[in-house]
């Protein structure tokens, strides 16, 4: 981790980081002058009710957006619903992957 920091004033991975009572996920940083800092994450896990784009059509789940993607908030119970964000070039917006799982 600390050879991480000097070659790249940054290390790829995110630990877990803890100031007073809070703790999260962030990739540690050093700036010029030597000081440590940090990348926050947000949580990898949005709360389908808030963040549901639309239900899945394959299975009970919801459609969530993630980085790359419109996917099913069960990828992990195996629902291979994925709409990329990027398809031939074009961008997806959430507008129009909507529009497509209302079609599927
Ligand atoms: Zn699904």
């Amino acid at each position: 981790m600390a050879r991480q920091l000097l070659q790249n004033l940054q290390t790829r991975l995110a630990y877990a980081v803890k100031t007073g009572d809070d703790v999260f996920n962030a990739q540690l940083t050093l700036n010029e002058q030597g000081e440590i800092g940090y990348i926050r994450h947000h949580d990898q896990r949005p709360q389908p009710a808030v963040d549901a784009l639309a239900d899945c059509p394959l299975c009970n789940g919801k459609i969530v957006e993630t980085a790359k993607s419109y996917s099913c908030s069960e990828w992990r119970n195996g629902c291979k619903m994925v709409i990329w964000k990027t398809i031939a070039h074009k961008k997806i917006t959430p507008a129009m992957a909507r529009k497509i799982i209302d079609r599927w």
